[in-house]
């Protein structure tokens, strides 16, 4: 096992972040935009993800090691890796909708009527 050097509370770990946003990614709470390889968050739906990290407590699996069994802290932390993500990927959004970017980052959709033919 790896030694898991101490931090700050603040601040979350990088090995944290990443399971957060794997489990995230397998309950298709997160997309991928497989051709910029940029995540997003599909729909605004944690739910699923949070399910899946009950499941894992539960089964204490290794994959939520580091959370010590904290289901709480585990779902936090996802509700914030898809809180931090853009509701659409950036690049295919910004080439089909000439969309802009904040200061923060985050993409900004416009609201746009969709109208057909
Ligand atoms: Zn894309």
């Amino acid at each position: 096992m790896e030694q898991f050097q101490r931090r700050p509370s603040v601040e979350i770990s990088d090995e944290k972040r990443a399971i957060a946003v794997g489990i995230a990614v397998e309950a298709h709470s997160l997309g991928l935009c497989t051709v910029h390889n940029q995540l997003f968050a599909s729909a605004g739906m944690p739910a699923a993800a949070y399910e899946l990290a009950r499941t894992l407590v539960a089964e204490a699996s290794p994959r939520v090691m580091f959370f010590k069994r904290d289901l709480h802290a585990l779902k936090d932390l996802i509700r914030r890796v898809i809180a931090e993500q853009p509701t659409a990927c950036p690049c295919c959004e910004a080439a089909t909708i000439g969309g802009r970017f904040t200061a923060t980052g985050r993409h900004e959709i416009p609201a746009v009527a969709t109208t057909s033919g």
